[in-house]
């Protein structure tokens, strides 16, 4: 696929053409018109040209990146080590790089106009605990490894960019920030895209995650989700000398059970999941506590609290019932509460937004088609609050996300790159030759 094809009067492709022409004109804020020469499409621009034909050239310098991302740990909470290898990475790349209080790397590409900023982030961290094998094992453009595709494709994406763009001399008009953020996966609750939003709230005017591998889709509607604890706690005894005595596990076990014979509607789409259940000491104690972690997904705000409400509902039930059939209620009461550990607020962009625009221009120019979905990601931040925002694979192919035998297969990834870049620069327009 190339990325230099000419606009042809189709009626299709004029469109994008007009589209590609007044996209930084809707995106920039009026009072600061376009830099871009009239006339002109992003690829027709020298630099933005020279920035596209970075990829190829590079590919296997961009797949050694992803490998050695890959086996830098980078476990929930303790992302440091990836974070000073990313730092340094954009550093080389000419970037003025940070990294933040909450841990996330800022490499900062400033832009004709500093006030306005677009941001592009790969989350750096993983699913795997500390101590898992994280060596890659290459073959031919096929790489295995825990973390190899989510979000290894992301960061060397990341990279890549910011080299091309270097390299190329690409004069943004908005500021753009590259980003490697940390906490997005699990109970990291978004913590890093949460702090990024809010350091740069009120000039961020759009933000393209990236995670993970494909060119087939993207994401603009965030999916609300919220991840509950459920614990019981009792007095806990000997199996056969306090038997009759409540039993924090029995109740755990009556309670999940109204909880799974929960009705959800399929629409709005409504999903839970009990993901982990723990408790006791040995098998002929009477435990002391028993919990569960329950996820629960939804297209609606409202089904979600419901669904909230009754797991509550349930855990007090199930110790309700188990205090009700205890025979010995003299050694003790149970104790109960749910806590929320996460939770990921719901929103989606307009259809007729510049930043959807500026990728259905890039795919157009790659020769790509994007479905749109609904998703759990770092977006969910900024769409939540009203900031344009999308969430899309960095190209090549993966799969087996968030297991051990994860694999990314890199053939085709340089359409990816093309469609990113020539979506974040469609998003924060480029300065004319001359102000180099
Ligand atoms: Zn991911």
């Amino acid at each position: 696929m190339s990325g230099k094809r000419p606009c042809k009067p189709t009626v299709k492709r004029a469109l994008v053409c007009v589209i590609l022409l007044a996209m930084p004109v809707r995106s920039a804020a009026p009072s600061h018109p376009p830099r871009q020469a009239q006339g002109s499409r992003l690829p027709d621009n020298a630099r933005v040209r020279a920035a596209l034909d970075w990829f190829t050239p590079n590919i296997s310098w961009v797949n050694d990146q992803q490998v050695r991302i890959t086996e830098i740990p980078a476990p929930p909470f303790q992302e440091e080590l990836r974070a000073a290898a990313v730092k340094e990475s954009l550093a080389e790349a000419g970037l003025t790089a940070q990294i933040d209080k909450t841990g996330n790397v800022i490499g900062e590409l400033r832009g004709v106009n500093e006030k306005e900023i677009v941001a592009i982030a790969a989350h750096l961290d993983t699913v795997f605990p500390p101590g898992t094998d994280v060596k890659v094992h290459r073959e031919g453009s096929r790489m295995a490894a825990p973390g190899i595709s989510d979000n290894g494709t992301g960061v060397a994406a990341l990279l890549a960019l910011a080299r091309a763009v270097q390299f190329a001399h690409v004069k943004p008009q908005r500021t753009i920030l590259f980003v490697g953020d940390v906490g997005e996966e699990g109970e990291g609750n978004l913590r890093g895209m949460r702090a990024i939003v809010d350091t740069y709230r009120g000039k961020l005017k759009a933000v393209v995650v990236l995670d993970g591998s494909g060119t087939d889709h993207v994401t603009t509607k965030a999916l609300a989700s919220r991840r509950l604890e459920a614990l019981i706690t009792g007095p806990g005894g000997h199996s056969w000398s306090d038997f009759g005595m409540p039993n924090p596990i029995n109740a755990l076990v009556r309670g999940s059970v109204r909880f799974i014979n929960t009705k959800v509607p399929a629409s709005p789409r409504t999903t839970f999941n009990i993901g982990q259940i723990e408790g006791g000491t040995s098998v002929n104690s009477v435990p002391h506590e028993a919990r569960l972690k329950v996820d629960i997904r939804s297209e609606s705000e409202d089904e979600l609290t419901r669904l909230e409400s009754a797991l509550r509902e349930c855990v007090a039930a199930g110790v309700r019932d188990e205090m009700d059939s205890a025979r010995d209620r003299s050694k003790g009461k149970l104790e109960w509460k749910v806590e929320l550990l996460g939770s990921r607020p719901g929103g989606e962009m307009a259809a007729d937004s510049p930043l959807l625009a500026a990728l259905r221009a890039a795919d157009e120019v790659v020769g790509n088609q994007s479905r749109i979905e609904r998703s759990s990601t770092d977006a969910n931040i900024p769409l939540s609050l009203g900031i344009d925002a999308i969430s899309i694979g960095a190209g090549g192919s993966g799969g087996g996300a968030h297991s051990l035998q994860e694999w990314y297969d890199s053939a085709g990834r340089e359409a990816g790159l093309k469609r990113v870049l020539l979506t974040i620069l469609g998003i924060s327009g480029v300065a004319e030759e001359k102000s180099r």
